[in-house]
């Protein structure tokens, strides 16, 4: 189907200034490209998780499945290797790949699985109405921490680094066209990518006056050398002062596992010949 509507007439319950309208606004445009490109979004799938993020599922009209919570990355891994054909983008939240789902993310990472991983990365629970999670702040003050969290939050692009992500970028809410480029860059990349898209949570993280000084296009940086994309990942620990760099950091050509899995497809009769073998040696 064609020039259908990308956006859905279901009552959307974002809260006003909720930065997840960025990204819903960004994936429309970048389906809208990629449709006036010749490409039918009906070989385009968006799989989400539970959490804020995961509403977008219900306000873009294009194939899409509600996983569990946690659990976007098998569901997003499954639909790819029944059928690699498909574009595969998943949205997920910190909630939902940094804590719950984290070792779908860093095993699909490892694995090179080529689907687009969109993190909205907001650092709370919104849903619940204000918990901490994985990318709080040292001493985030929410419904779980009224004292301020006493964790430092960990760093996802150093941890997609070491687990053999081969596309680690990080967007802005406040930045979309250079979102839309990343996401693009991550869905033209064949192999595992992963974009960490910090967030507004206009009700329980409204942090817009900390990111907007502090961002900085990473425009001449060598996105081929891991060790220049480990030092741009550890500039910014989630919770200083520091610069923070938006763009991609690092891109590397890799054999995918969905490609493994091709070169390693049997014959009808092969199967049947292997079937048959293991129910004689079980006899
Ligand atoms: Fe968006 Fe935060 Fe509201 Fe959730 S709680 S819809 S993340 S602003």
């Amino acid at each position: 189907m064609t020039g259908r509507p990308i956006i859905t007439d279901t009552q959307n319950t974002w809260c006003p200034g909720c930065g997840n309208f960025s990204i819903q606004f960004t994936l429309k445009n970048i389906l809208t490209e990629l449709e006036q490109e010749g490409r039918s979004l009906d070989d385009v799938v968006l799989v989400s998780g539970i959490g804020c993020h995961a509403k977008i599922a219900d306000y873009l009209n294009i194939n899409s499945f509600y996983s569990l919570h946690g659990r976007t990355i098998p569901a997003a891994t499954g639909i790819k290797l029944a059928n690699p054909r498909l574009t595969v983008i998943c949205c997920s939240g910190d909630g939902d790949s940094y804590a719950e789902g984290l070792d779908h993310l860093i095993f699909a990472a490892k694995r090179n699985i080529d689907i687009t991983v969109i993190v909205h990365n907001n650092r709370v629970y919104g849903l619940t109405t204000g918990q901490y999670t994985p990318t709080s702040p040292l001493g985030f003050k929410g419904k779980s921490t009224p004292a301020g969290t006493l964790e430092y939050p960990f760093n996802p692009l150093e941890l997609m680094l070491a687990s053999g992500a081969t596309y680690v970028a990080r967007g802005y809410t406040r930045k979309m066209d250079q979102l839309k480029g990343l996401i693009r860059g991550g869905i033209a990349h064949r192999g595992f990518s992963f974009i960490d898209t910090l967030q507004i949570c206009a009700t329980f993280f409204p942090a817009a006056d900390y990111y907007t000084p502090r961002v900085y296009d990473l425009t001449g940086h060598d996105r081929s050398s891991f060790e220049d994309a480990c030092l741009k990942a550890r500039e910014w620990d989630y919770s200083s002062d520091a610069p923070i760099g938006l763009g991609v950091l690092y891109q590397k050509k890799f054999p995918t596992f969905d490609e493994r899995m091709a070169r390693k497809e049997m014959s009808r009769e092969d199967r049947e010949r292997a079937i048959l073998e293991l129910l004689a040696a079980r006899a």
